[in-house]
């Protein structure tokens, strides 16, 4: 196990009653743990850098900006509805009770772009599905996903049925 991962504490009952909330903030507040983190994230895209990283709102942003920085390509958020302020496509997702939108600027990448989704938690694999409809929509080509944290009894791996890694640095 990487030392950093006895930095990420199990929160009961948040959001809600009944969820056990894995917190990173602490992995970030550690120098040590957070460039390690990052370097553990980044190692499986050294040797075929893509042209972008995109950041999902919001911790995703701080992973995907990070790695944007380590390995010089650009960033790309995608945010929750009405957060862009120029021209977006849209991306409606199913939740268990209700919908979710993710946006992106319509012009954010070029067509046939080679990107990597980033997250910091994989859960049942709805938000890093919607962000994968939403880049392909874009003309994007998804070369694979990093994730911090992969909760594997919530099988969001599943739910990623592309042929494109997932990497994830820790299984949670
Ligand atoms: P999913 O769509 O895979 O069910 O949920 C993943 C999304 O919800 C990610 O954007 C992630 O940030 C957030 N999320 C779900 N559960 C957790 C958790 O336990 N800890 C953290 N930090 N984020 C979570």
């Amino acid at each position: 196990m990487p030392h950093w991962s006895s930095l990420i504490r199990d929160i009961p009952d948040f959001p809600k009653p009944g969820i056990v909330f894995k917190d990173i903030t602490p992995v970030l507040a550690d120098a040590r743990g957070f460039a390690d983190a990052i370097d553990a994230m980044a190692a499986p895209w050294r040797d075929a850098v893509p042209d972008a990283f995109i950041g999902i709102e919001s911790r995703g942003f701080i992973f995907a900006a990070a790695l944007a920085h380590a390995l010089g390509t650009g960033f790309v958020p995608v945010r929750k509805p009405g957060k862009l302020p120029a021209r977006t496509l849209a991306h409606d997702y199913a939740l268990e009770y209700g919908s979710d939108r993710l946006e992106m600027h319509a012009d954010a990448l070029p067509p046939g772009a080679r990107v990597v989704l980033v997250d910091d938690v994989l859960a049942t694999g709805g938000t890093l599905r919607a962000a994968l409809s939403l880049a392909r929509q874009q003309g994007a080509t998804v070369v694979g996903a990093a994730v911090l944290v992969e909760l594997p009894e919530l099988d969001g791996r599943a739910r990623w049925d592309v042929d494109a890694p997932l990497h994830v640095a820790l299984q949670g």
